[in-house]
This record gives C-alpha cells, sequence and structure tokens, in this order.
C-alpha cells in the first residue's frame, strides 16, 4: 500500500487551522504506519482550535488535530508480530512511557510523560495500542471482531472509552439509579454506557431540548430540561422527582452549576464522577457533600478502556451510530470543525474522512 502523500488538518495558532501536506512517517520498532480512514471531531479540538489551550495543555507549536480515530496498518516496523499491511485498526491516541510507577500499575492515562498522538492522514504509532476492527488476531490481549464494525464505529471508541472509565470510576452495576448531566457526544455515550452496565434508570439534563430528545431516542429514561435561571436546587428536586436520589452522577458538561445540581441529586454515600471539564475553579457545596459521604471523583481520559468499549459495540450493547450526524472528507476539514463548533443542523459528532475513495 504505497503512500502517495500526507494531507493533514494542521493547528497552525489560534483560529488557524489549513490543510497542508507532510512528510510521511516511517514506523519505528514496535510502530506501524496507519492509512487513516474515519476521525471523529472532539469538542477539545474545537477549543485547541478557537482558544489554543486546555486548561495546562497550551498549543505552543502547529499541531495536527484530530484522536478519534480508525484506519487500516499501511506499513509494520521492526518487532511488530501482530500486526500486518491490512488490518483494519482502532487507534487508542496515548503513548505513555511505559515505565513509570503509573504505568506500571495500570493507570498509564497518569502518566506525566504521556504522549497524546495527533492524527495524520498517516501516522506512525505504538503497535500495542491497536486494537483489532475485522481481522481476527491469535493474541490473547488483542480483542477481535466480526466483521460488522464500521471505521467510523472504529473512530468512536474513543469518546466511548472516555464513558467506560467514567462509569467503571463511578462503581455502576445492575439496577443502578444514574443521573447523567449533559447531553453531549460524552453525556450520551456514558447514557449508553450506563445502560449496558446494568443500570435500571437513567436520567439526564441539559439546557438544549434537541440534545435531550437525542437522548431519549438512545434509551434515557427521564430527560430534564434545565433552566439556568433557576437554582440548582431546584433541578435537583426535578430529578428526585423522577429518578429519586442517583446512586452514582456522572457530570459530563462542565457548568458550574450543573456540579451544584449533581451534588444535590446524589444520594448519601453515593459517588459523583465529574467528567466536564469547566473553568479551572469553581465553588462547590462541599460540605454537603462532605457530611453525606458523596465521593467525588475525576477521571482523565481513560486506561485498559479500549477493549471494553470495542467488546460494547461489536456485540451491540452500546450502539454509537446514532451519535455521528454529519460527514466529511478530509479537504472539507474546515466546515467539518465549523459545524462541529456550530452545532448546525443538530451537529452531534462529526466524522471526517481521510481515505480517497469514501462517497460522502
Ligand atoms: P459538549 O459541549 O458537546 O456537551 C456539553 C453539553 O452540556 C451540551 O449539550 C450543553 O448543552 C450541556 N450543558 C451546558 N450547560 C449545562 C447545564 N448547566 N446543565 C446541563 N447541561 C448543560 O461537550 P462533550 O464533547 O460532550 O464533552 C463534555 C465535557 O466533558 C466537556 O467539558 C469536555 O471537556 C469533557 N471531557 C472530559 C474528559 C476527561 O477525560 N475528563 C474527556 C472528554 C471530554
Ligand atoms: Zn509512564
Amino acid at each position: 500500500m504505497a503512500a502517495k502523500g500526507n494531507l493533514s488538518a494542521v493547528l497552525r495558532k489560534v483560529d488557524d487551522l489549513c490543510l497542508e501536506e507532510r512528510p510521511i512517517p516511517q514506523p519505528g520498532k514496535g510502530e506501524v504506519q496507519i492509512s487513516m480512514h474515519a476521525v471523529g471531531i472532539c469538542g477539545s479540538d474545537v477549543h485547541y482550535w478557537k482558544r489554543g489551550r486546555i486548561g495546562d495543555f497550551i498549543l505552543t507549536a502547529p499541531m495536527v488535530l484530530g484522536h478519534e480515530s480508525s484506519g487500516v496498518v499501511s506499513a509494520v516496523g521492526e518487532g511488530v508480530t501482530h500486526l500486518k499491511v491490512g488490518d483494519r485498526v482502532a487507534i487508542e491516541p496515548g503513548a505513555s512511557c511505559r515505565y513509570c510507577s503509573f504505568c506500571k500499575e495500570g493507570r498509564y492515562n497518569l502518566c506525566p510523560d504521556m504522549k497524546f498522538a495527533a492524527t495524520l492522514q498517516l501516522m506512525a504509532h505504538c503497535a500495542d495500542t491497536m486494537f483489532t476492527l475485522l481481522t481476527f488476531v491469535s493474541s490473547k490481549s488483542r480483542p477481535s471482531l466480526p466483521d460488522h464494525v464500521s471505521f467510523e464505529e472504529g473512530a468512536l471508541l474513543e469518546p466511548l472509552s472516555v464513558a467506560v472509565h467514567a462509569c467503571r470510576r463511578a462503581g455502576i452495576s445492575i439496577g443502578s439509579n444514574v443521573l447523567v448531566c449533559g447531553a453531549g457526544p460524552i453525556g450520551l455515550v456514558n447514557l449508553m454506557t450506563a445502560k449496558a452496565c446494568g443500570a435500571s434508570k437513567v436520567a439526564i439534563t441539559d439546557i438544549d431540548e434537541g440534545r435531550l430528545n437525542k437522548a431519549k431516542e438512545l434509551g434515557a429514561d427521564y430527560i430534564i430540561k434545565v433552566d439556568t435561571t433557576k437554582d440548582s436546587r431546584d433541578l435537583a428536586k426535578k430529578v428526585v422527582d423522577s429518578l429519586g436520589l442517583a446512586d452514582q452522577t456522572i457530570e459530563c458538561s462542565g457548568a458550574e452549576s450543573s456540579f451544584h445540581a449533581a451534588i444535590h441529586a446524589t444520594k448519601s454515600g453515593g459517588t459523583l464522577v465529574v467528567v466536564g471539564l469547566g473553568k479551572a475553579e469553581v465553588q462547590f457545596p462541599i460540605v454537603d457533600a462532605l457530611v453525606r459521604e458523596v465521593d467525588i471523583r475525576g477521571i482523565f481520559r481513560y486506561a485498559n478502556c479500549y477493549p471494553t468499549a470495542l467488546a460494547l459495540v461489536a456485540s451491540g450493547a452500546v450502539n454509537v451510530k446514532p451519535l455521528i450526524t454529519h460527514h466529511f472528507k478530509l479537504e472539507q476539514s474546515l466546515d467539518a470543525f465549523e459545524t462541529s463548533r456550530t452545532g448546525a443542523g443538530g451537529a452531534i459528532k462529526v466524522v471526517i474522512h481521510c481515505n480517497e475513495g469514501y462517497q460522502i
């Protein structure tokens, strides 16, 4: 599979996203070269584009955007035996050091030397974070899949892995009553994953009617429209009136008022997982959480979640397809990013297709 070029969506500086031919990366030892097929646009990509930073992660040099991706192995580096040219793969984008205590303990998402791979049309990446989509791989550590998982679904394993990590840290299990705050792509994958974990009831909040309707379509038992002019206790009461107090709450909006409602609506002894990354410092009703022993836990991306995300999609336990609302070709990347930014046409997940033959 000879590579002709390597057109990439590059963020040169804030608000300056362009398409650029980049050198073709050759796979080093333990790496494979991937010919990208589908790339989902994440809110963080849009944030970098428009603001140039997310918290302490600051854009200092041109950066290739897009990390929710899948593709085909186009070259194999030295020592790679479990993948071959032509394998269809979903790519876990982080590459950790593998030596520090976090890596050794399996919490590699906390590795201080984590390199989060950006997506080029072609990329070289560590071969051990490739998850085979279609090819049956005999290695026990590789999940194998039947033919029906598409490249788009492969790209969406990234946000789905965030949900797997959040639901695990929340301790959601059979019969749980779960509150999800925010019905963006991350809230929606959390809703579906909570259901797949066995939650009996899931309530979801948002300020946007369209997103709530999507949540209903995806299996939410209760959808609750947030009125931001009202007190967060008022919202918590609405949640309790429908769902009851939540055993676990997963906050996916990043809005400060939503943190407040999330605490008030979680039962004593319950767990609140905060996924949403909003302002760096927010006020919290901390005493209410402390005296009721509501555990507040953060998450950062995921660790050891891709195989589970893949299994959820492959088995049909989670269907991510309804999240994909828009498709663009690589050459239309600017339009794709703009659609994701504005949410035009009810956009939830916008996917860019890099393979030349793709027909919109
Ligand atoms: P998004 O902006 O598309 O979705 C946020 C949703 O929250 C929107 O639908 C919005 O209408 C809704 N919302 C806004 N104010 C609200 C309120 N007061 N109450 C309820 N809902 C409200 O973003 P997304 O891609 O779904 O991501 C959600 C959050 O998760 C973001 O803050 C993102 O940075 C964060 N995130 C964190 C991690 C992590 O590792 N911790 C990973 C991925 C995303
Ligand atoms: Zn490490």
